[in-house]
């Protein structure tokens, strides 16, 4: 597994603070869990979390800015990325880790996939969120999603297969970060179908007509 699209310090920063709601919790809990890059920045920033409350407690140092905390995020990354590195997770992952296997199950063929257009699927994750919506898509191999925008945030997980778009390729572990700015066309890759976490805050934008008269019966 080769992951090369990973979430923004700002989202891992909210992460680990509490400010992100469920929804966008579980993409970035699975990310963490495949992703030993993102492991060692996040548990930096927990450990500068409690170094941070603990100083600022003491009133020593109490104009700790964001750019500060962040620039010693990354000093610290790259001092202990190479150890984490070698020191991976024992044994295969799963395909669903644990933050999603307890939404989902493991079984990605157990869950109960409702019907889309284009041989298309998807699955409506349970949460507790009211405006933020958790969905699995299975897109089939080589199949081409609706060129669409969209009116609010997008986090994109990809599980298995892989797909592209102008940004680049995504495959097992990558996280895609969209808002408003992006409009995109994305192409599941040929030989394995592709199947995505996807967190959405608002309904897309399709470009086709035809596309915009059944968003409304998809839920999309
Ligand atoms: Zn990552």
């Amino acid at each position: 597994m080769n992951i090369v699209h990973h979430p923004t310090d700002e989202v891992l920063l909210d992460y680990a603070s509490g400010a992100l709601g469920e929804s966008w919790c579980i993409a970035i809990a699975t990310h963490l869990a495949l992703c030993p890059a993102c492991r060692a920045a996040y548990e930096s920033v927990e450990a500068l979390g409690g170094g941070f409350l603990e100083t600022a407690a003491s009133g020593s140092e109490p104009e700790l800015s964001f750019e500060s905390l962040l620039k010693r995020i990354d000093d610290d990354t790259t001092e202990r990325q190479e150890e984490v590195f070698v020191d991976d997770l024992p044994g295969p992952v799963p395909i669903c880790p644990n933050p999603l296997r307890e939404y989902i199950g493991n079984d990605l063929e157990e869950v109960a996939w409702q019907r889309l257009g284009l041989g298309a699927y998807q699955y409506v994750i349970p949460t507790n969120d009211a405006s933020i919506t958790a969905r699995l898509l299975r897109i089939p191999a080589g199949q081409m999603v609706p060129e669409h925008s969209h009116r609010g945030r997008e986090m994109t997980l990809v599980l298995a297969g892989s797909f592209s778009d102008t940004t680049g390729d995504y495959g097992r572990g990558d996280l895609q970060q969209a808002d408003e700015d992006l409009e995109h066309q994305p192409v599941a890759a040929l030989g394995e179908d592709c199947i995505c976490l996807a967190i959405t805050d608002a309904p897309l934008r399709f470009r086709s007509l035809a596309a915009r008269m059944v968003q409304p019966f998809l839920g999309i």
